[in-house]
């Protein structure tokens, strides 16, 4: 058993506006608690004063421990060196700006002892302050996913979520790169447990998911967690030659009968041509993605590389 009890992942990009609030807030919850903690931020290649405030807090306070990246690697290979690197037997994934309320922490680890689950994760109950845009893609993908994935993952779910010491073990086992965090730990099982909470407002700053990084977000997910647009892709071409074999019956049947209107068919020729066509590029297109992702896996690259680390012992092995 570690001796620290509970250790805090946060992964931060450009996050000079809400870190310090972020911190006290965390720090005056945790200490009411009286288990020991750590902080542990992970500065994900931010431009902006992160990693110096991060700086001047981890002087006066050794439970905050910084792991910088040297460039922006994403939110969920932040997290995934935030599991890697925390020494808690228990720890709490959340977001900087507060979205994620520190005060649901003592009721999480509340649940998961009375409860003895090894996953208690946070259930979306509303949602304040966010895009009518954001809410809708966001309920449309959760639902998606569900049908298309092989395991259920539960819906309205983000990261927020404490594992124990089993699961960060498990998940550190995994060798996939681009995880797709809150898909795998539910995949990996034991006993999980929800916890109801409402989603704050942002505290500061804006999004750091602009739609360029929620679609690339949204795909990866979909290409590591289901095999059904492959599926799909061959039920689609199968539609399509059931589509010319009718197409050549009816042909047939007008030749037969004497009836020569297919000649004059110049329109039909050329929706069967753009069906068709589409029908082999959107196959493509399908297969394409999940080869991009055998490319990415196979080049077996780091999934993040550490530059710095502050209140930490170093480690050997830069990943
Ligand atoms: N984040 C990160 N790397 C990124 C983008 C975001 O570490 O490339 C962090 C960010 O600092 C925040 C969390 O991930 O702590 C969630 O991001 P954000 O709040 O911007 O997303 P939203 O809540 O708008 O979906
Ligand atoms: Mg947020």
């Amino acid at each position: 058993m570690s001796e620290t009890e509970l250790s805090i992942v946060i992964p931060c990009y450009n996050e000079e506006l809400v870190i310090q609030e972020s911190y006290k807030r965390l720090t005056s919850v945790l200490k009411k608690t009286g288990v020991t903690y750590e902080l542990l931020f992970v500065n994900d290649g931010s431009s902006d004063k992160t990693e110096f405030i991060l700086g001047e807090l981890a002087k006066a306070d050794a439970c905050l421990k910084v792991i910088s990246f040297s460039k922006n690697f994403g939110h969920q290979n932040s997290v995934s060196a935030g599991l890697k690197y925390c020494k808690g037997n228990y720890a709490v994934i959340m977001d900087a700006d507060l979205q994620d309320p520190p005060e649901v922490i003592p009721e999480m680890l509340r649940i998961s002892k009375s409860e003895n689950a090894n996953v208690v994760y946070g259930v979306r109950q509303s949602r304040k302050g966010e895009s009518f845009f954001k809410l809708f893609t966001a309920k449309l993908f959760y639902r998606i996913l569900n049908r298309l994935s092989e395991s259920t993952i539960p819906v309205d779910t983000g990261d927020f979520r404490l594992v124990d010491r089993k699961v960060i073990d498990t998940f550190n086992k995994l060798k996939e790169k681009n995880k797709y965090i809150r898909g795998l730990i539910s995949w990996i099982g034991f006993k999980q447990c929800p916890v109801n909470y409402t989603r704050e407002e942002r505290f500061a700053g804006t999004t750091k998911f602009p739609f360029s990084k929620m679609f690339g977000f949204a795909t990866n997910s979909m290409l590591y967690f289901s095999k059904k647009p492959l599926k799909f892709a061959i039920l689609m071409g199968f539609f399509s030659i059931c589509l010319g074999l009718i197409y050549l019956a009816v042909s047939l049947f007008f030749w037969i009968s004497g009836v020569r209107t297919m000649v004059s068919g110049w329109t039909s020729l050329i929706v069967v041509i753009v069906f068709f066509g589409g029908v082999q590029l959107l196959t493509i297109g399908v297969l394409g993605q999940y080869i991009g992702v055998l490319f990415d896996e196979i080049k077996e690259r780091p999934e993040f590389i550490v530059s710095r680390t502050i209140n930490m012992e170093e480690q050997s092995e830069n990943e």
